[in-house]
C-alpha cells in the first residue's frame, strides 16, 4: 500500500494532519493508497510557497518557462505505462482508455509550452497626441486548480500548463477519490529541476483543504473541475477576496437525432459518448432526442449496440467497453436514479441492474430507458453512469427547445445529413460545444466552457490560456 505526503515548496512534507484517507481500487475493492486528509495549514503552506516563488517565476522569459512544461511532457511519455496502470487501477477506468488520458496529458504540456512565444498584447490608438496605450497580458499570480476524478490526469495538466507558461505558480488539490497518478506525477515533478514552490500538490478534502485554498486572499485564479455543488460553495468562499473564478461544471448533453440522419453513425457516436468511463464523463450524451418517423429504427439498432456493450475488469485482455463504477455511492447514486426513473413511467429496454457477475466492484448494466418524458428527473438531472433515456420529438423546433430546457449547458449534437438542418440546430443550441454527426469528445486547441450551470470561463486553447492573464493597460505619454 502506498502512502503518499503533501508536495510542497518542491519536496515531499508530511501533512499537519494524522488523518488519512483511503483509495479503494473500485474493481477489487482493496484499499491501495492513503492520502493525507489535509488541513488548513497543508492549504496555507503551499499558498505561501507560490506565492513567494512567483516573482521569480514570472520574470523568466515564457521560452524558458515553456522548457519546464516540455520536460513535463517528457517524463510523462517515460512513465506512460506505469501511469497508465496506477490510473486504470485507481478508478476503473479501462487500460486502453487510461492510456490515451496519459498520452493525451503529455501532448497537452507540449501543446501549452507552444504558446510561449504567441502571448500577445495589443497596441491602441490613443486620442492624445504622443500616446501610446498599450494592453499587455500579465500573469494573474498564484493559481488554484481543483480537480475532479472522472479524468483527473488530465485536468491536472489544464490547471498547470497554461497558468505555468503564462507565468503563474500553480496549487493542485487531486480529487480525494482519485489522487493517485497526480501524486505519482508528483514524485516525477520532484525530480525535475524546477524551481521550488512553482507547482505544489495538496490532497485532502474539499470542504478543508479545497475551501482553504478558495477562501484566501492569495489566489489570483481559482479554476475547478467539478460539480455544480462545488462551484457553488466556491463562489461563495471566494466572494469576500472577488477571487475571479474558471468553473467547468457538470452536463447534461442532449443529442438531436433526425430522420435524415446517416442511422449507424448516430447510434455508434451516442452511444460511444454515452459508455465511455461507464458513463462518468461531463460531456457524455446524456438524453437522446429521436425524430418521430425515424424511431422504430434508431431503437432497433442502439439496442442491439447499447446490448453489445463489453464490461469488464479494467484491466481486461478483452478490449472492454466499460468497467466498474469509481465508487459504491456512485453505483448507489445511479441505481436510485434508476428507479425513480421507473417509477415517473421510464421503461427498461437495456440493462437497469447492477451487474452481479463480478465477485468485487461496482458495476452497472449499460441502460436504455424509454417513455421518458421532458419533466422527468433522469432527463433533467446528470446521471453520471451508463444510463441513457430516449424521448421523441415531432419538429425540429420542438427538439431545440428540449435540448435548451436544461439547468446545463455544457455539451450537446445533433445529427443529420440536411447542412442547413445541423446548422440552425447548432446556431439554436444553448451549450459551449455542440459536436455535429460525430461522438462528444473536445480537442486541446478548442475551447471547453459551459452555459448555464455548467460553468464561467472556460479551458483549452488559446482562449483557456487567457484565463490565466491579467490585461493591464499603460498609457505611455511622451514629449
Ligand atoms: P466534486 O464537485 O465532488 O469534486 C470536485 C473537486 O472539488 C474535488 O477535488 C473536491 O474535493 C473539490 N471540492 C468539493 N467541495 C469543495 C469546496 N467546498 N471547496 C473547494 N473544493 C471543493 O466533483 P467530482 O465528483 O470529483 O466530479 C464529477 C463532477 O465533475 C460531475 O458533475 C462532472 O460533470 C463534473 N466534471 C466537469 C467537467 C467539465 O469539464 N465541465 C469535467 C469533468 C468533470
Amino acid at each position: 500500500m502506498i502512502e503518499y505526503d503533501q508536495f510542497i515548496n518542491g519536496r515531499f512534507v508530511r501533512s499537519t494532519s494524522t488523518d488519512v484517507i483511503k483509495i479503494i481500487n473500485p474493481c477489487t475493492e482493496e484499499v491501495i493508497a492513503t492520502i493525507p486528509k489535509g488541513s488548513v495549514k497543508d492549504a496555507n503552506d503551499a499558498l505561501e510557497a507560490a506565492n513567494i516563488a512567483q516573482s521569480k517565476w514570472k520574470a523568466l522569459t515564457a521560452i524558458e518557462r515553456a522548457s519546464y512544461l516540455h520536460k513535463m511532457a517528457d517524463v510523462i511519455r517515460e512513465n506512460r505505462i506505469s501511469l497508465a496502470q496506477t490510473l486504470a487501477k485507481e478508478q476503473a477506468k479501462v487500460i486502453g482508455l487510461a492510456q490515451v488520458e496519459i498520452d493525451v496529458t503529455a501532448e497537452y504540456f507540449d501543446y501549452n509550452a507552444g504558446w510561449a512565444r504567441r502571448i500577445e498584447g495589443e497596441i491602441i490608438q490613443s486620442d492624445r497626441p504622443k500616446e501610446h496605450i498599450y494592453l499587455h497580458k500579465a500573469p494573474i499570480g498564484v493559481a488554484v486548480g481543483i480537480c475532479p476524478w472522472n479524468f483527473p490526469f488530465f485536468v491536472m495538466a489544464r490547471k498547470i500548463a497554461p497558468s505555468i507558461v503564462t507565468g503563474n505558480t500553480c496549487i493542485i488539490k487531486p480529487s480525494s477519490e482519485a489522487p493517485m497518478t497526480i501524486m505519482e506525477f508528483a514524485k516525477l515533478v520532484e525530480k525535475l529541476d524546477l524551481p521550488e514552490g512553482v507547482v505544489n500538490f495538496v490532497c485532502g478534502s474539499g470542504s478543508i483543504v479545497g475551501n482553504a485554498l478558495s477562501k484566501s486572499p492569495i489566489p489570483g485564479i481559482i479554476s475547478l473541475t467539478g460539480s455544480v455543488q462545488a462551484g457553488q460553495r466556491i463562489i461563495s468562499a471566494t466572494a469576500e477576496n472577488i477571487t475571479k473564478v474558471s468553473l467547468e461544471l457538470g452536463g447534461k448533453a442532449p443529442a438531436i437525432v433526425c430522420a435524415d440522419a446517416n442511422m449507424d453513425l448516430a447510434v455508434n457516436a451516442v452511444v460511444t459518448s454515452r459508455v465511455i468511463f461507464s458513463g462518468q464523463v461531463c460531456n457524455c450524451a446524456e438524453r437522446v432526442y429521436v425524430e418521430d418517423s425515424a424511431y422504430d429504427e434508431f431503437m432497433e439498432k442502439i439496442t442491439k449496440k447499447m446490448s453489445e456493450v463489453n464490461v469488464q475488469d479494467a484491466f481486461s485482455d478483452d478490449n472492454p467497453d466499460m468497467s466498474s463504477m469509481v465508487s459504491k455511492d456512485q453505483v448507489d447514486k445511479v441505481e436510485e436514479m434508476v428507479e425513480f426513473a421507473k417509477k415517473e413511467g421510464a421503461e427498461v429496454v437495456v440493462g437497469g441492474k447492477r451487474i452481479d457477475q463480478f465477485d468485487k466492484g461496482f458495476y452497472y448494466q449499460p441502460t436504455l430507458l424509454t417513455n421518458c418524458r421532458q419533466d422527468m428527473q433522469i432527463i433533467q438531472e446528470e446521471v453520471f453512469g451508463p444510463v441513457l433515456p430516449v424521448v421523441k420529438f415531432g419538429s425540429l423546433d420542438e427538439a431545440i427547445a428540449m435540448a435548451n430546457d436544461s439547468q446545463y449547458g455544457l455539451t450537446s449534437s445533433v445529427f443529420s445529413e440536411n447542412f442547413n438542418k445541423v446548422m440552425h440546430v447548432s446556431n439554436e443550441l444553448q451549450f459551449g460545444e455542440t459536436y455535429i454527426n460525430r461522438e462528444h469528445f473536445e480537442a486541446i486547441q478548442g475551447f471547453h466552457a459551459g452555459w448555464k450551470k455548467s460553468g464561467i470561463g472556460g479551458a483549452d486553447g488559446k482562449h483557456g490560456m487567457e484565463e490565466y492573464l491579467q490585461t493591464k493597460v499603460i498609457y505611455a505619454q511622451y514629449s
